[in-house]
């Protein structure tokens, strides 16, 4: 059976690895529920990025948000990775693992005057600049401290990226980047700012992209931008396209980052833009099918209708299923285990809406482990404490290596910072 994503993540007879360690070993050493990322599969998707862009004035910037464990960051880091941050605590994080500020851009719609001068302090390479209003605060943030902040406009093209509604983020009605009718008037507004640079332009379109076009009609609309700005003598020195290109959870055939960057280079090239810098923010395509989510089974629970597979993995620790409707795989860590049956496979998590995967075949005893696949991207990112539930541990694997990039948190961790109240 061939799974969706890594070539990493495979069966070796009938035990399902990751790299060349067994992962129900893995469950067993580390305990479960247990995140494990694959290095190589990471180097494979970053590869896949570099190779289009062999030549060209770029950088990639990681975005933190989609997995952001500090010895991820540090990995990318040390490949010379770049970040796109959406918080002064993502800002925090790169710099713990190493990360140069030098190569941080700050995206997000809400970015408060705090974060701006914490930002500007570390020296971050521009702030993706999502409103007029911002801009404004931002000119007197820079003006107060005696900086200047380099910035770049996010535009909102107005493209369908045929995504799901949530993560569909360069629509009209979408609460991301300046329209793009507004984008001239905004940019000229942004020239006359003090304490202003402008640095680039760029959007985000939106997440789990699989198709190229809507990467193309952005792109025009940029270039178009850029081509009116230039013209009125208003430098826009980089070009930044964003994130978003998505990966097979099952049968989704997004295209590859190679040839969707090849196909927008042509473009780029033939519109006459060949030497401009061009930066991208990629999260999920580096590290989306890199993670697996190890679970075992605590009870099978035959019903009228449903059998239930109650694992002890939940919402908490993977909302995507619960928040998106979003259907990740999910397999045996040891094959051949009886006949399968079908089942809903829950969380202990007191909300109906606690499933991880629903009418599965599985042959699972309780004792077993399954595992999650394609869970390197949004999920323990997104884990919470919900139910009390402690965050899972998480491990980085590389060849027959697995070190322990965060240990599993006890309840005292989740209970400090609580206060009782004073008397009797
Ligand atoms: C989330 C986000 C990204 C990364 O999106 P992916 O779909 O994970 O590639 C990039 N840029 C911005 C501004 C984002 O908000």
């Amino acid at each position: 059976m061939r799974l969706p994503g890594a070539p990493e993540v495979a069966y070796r007879g009938d035990s399902l690895h990751l790299e060349d360690l067994s992962v129900s070993e893995l469950a067993r050493r580390f305990g479960t529920p247990l995140y494990a990322y694959s290095t190589a599969s990471m180097e494979r998707a970053l590869s896949a990025y570099r190779r289009a862009l062999v030549g060209r004035d770029h950088l990639i910037c990681y975005a933190v948000k989609a997995n952001s464990n500090l010895a991820v960051l540090q990995w990318f880091a040390r490949q010379g990775c770049g970040f796109d941050i959406v918080s002064g605590g993502e800002l925090e994080r790169v710099l713990a693992a190493g990360g140069d500020a030098a190569r941080v851009v700050f995206s997000g719609v809400g970015k408060t005057r705090a974060e701006m001068a914490q930002a500007l302090a570390a020296g971050v390479l521009c702030f993706n600049v999502e409103s007029v209003g911002e801009l404004e605060a931002l000119s007197a943030v820079a003006g107060a401290s005696g900086r200047s902040a380099r910035v770049s406009l996010r535009i909102n093209p107005d493209v369908d990226a045929k995504t799901h509604p949530y993560i569909s983020t360069g629509l009209r009605g979408n609460k991301f980047g300046i329209a793009h009718t507004e984008a001239l008037a905004a940019f000229r507004h942004a020239a006359e700012q003090p304490g202003i640079e402008v640095a680039g332009i760029d959007c985000h379109i939106g997440s789990q992209i699989t198709e190229s076009s809507p990467y193309v009609e952005a792109l025009d609309r940029l270039l178009d931008l850029i081509e009116t700005l230039e013209a009125e003598g208003i430098a826009i020195p980089h070009l930044d396209l964003g994130g978003g290109l998505g990966i097979a959870y099952d049968t989704e055939t997004p295209p590859d980052a190679e040839e969707l960057i090849r196909r927008l280079l042509e473009r780029i090239d033939a519109r006459g833009h060949g030497g401009r810098k061009l930066l991208f923010e990629p999260g999920r395509s580096l590290v989306g099918n890199a993670g697996v989510l190890v679970s075992e089974v605590i009870y099978v629970k035959p019903g009228e209708s449903k059998n239930f597979c109650i694992v002890d993995a939940a919402m908490n620790d993977l909302a995507r299923p619960a928040m998106y409707g979003a259907w990740m795989r999910i397999v045996e860590c040891e094959r051949g285990q009886g006949e399968p049956q079908v089942f809903d496979v829950v969380g202990p998590i007191c909300e109906s809406g606690d499933w991880l995967g629903r009418d599965r075949a599985l042959a699972v005893r309780p004792g077993a482990h399954v595992a999650i696949l394609s869970a390197g991207a949004y999920a323990m990112s997104m884990s919470s404490n919900y139910n009390t539930r402690g965050r899972a541990a998480e491990v980085l694997v590389s060849g027959d290596q697995a070190w322990l990039v965060r240990e599993r948190e006890t309840t005292a961790d989740q209970i400090r910072g609580e206060h009782l109240l004073p008397g009797r």
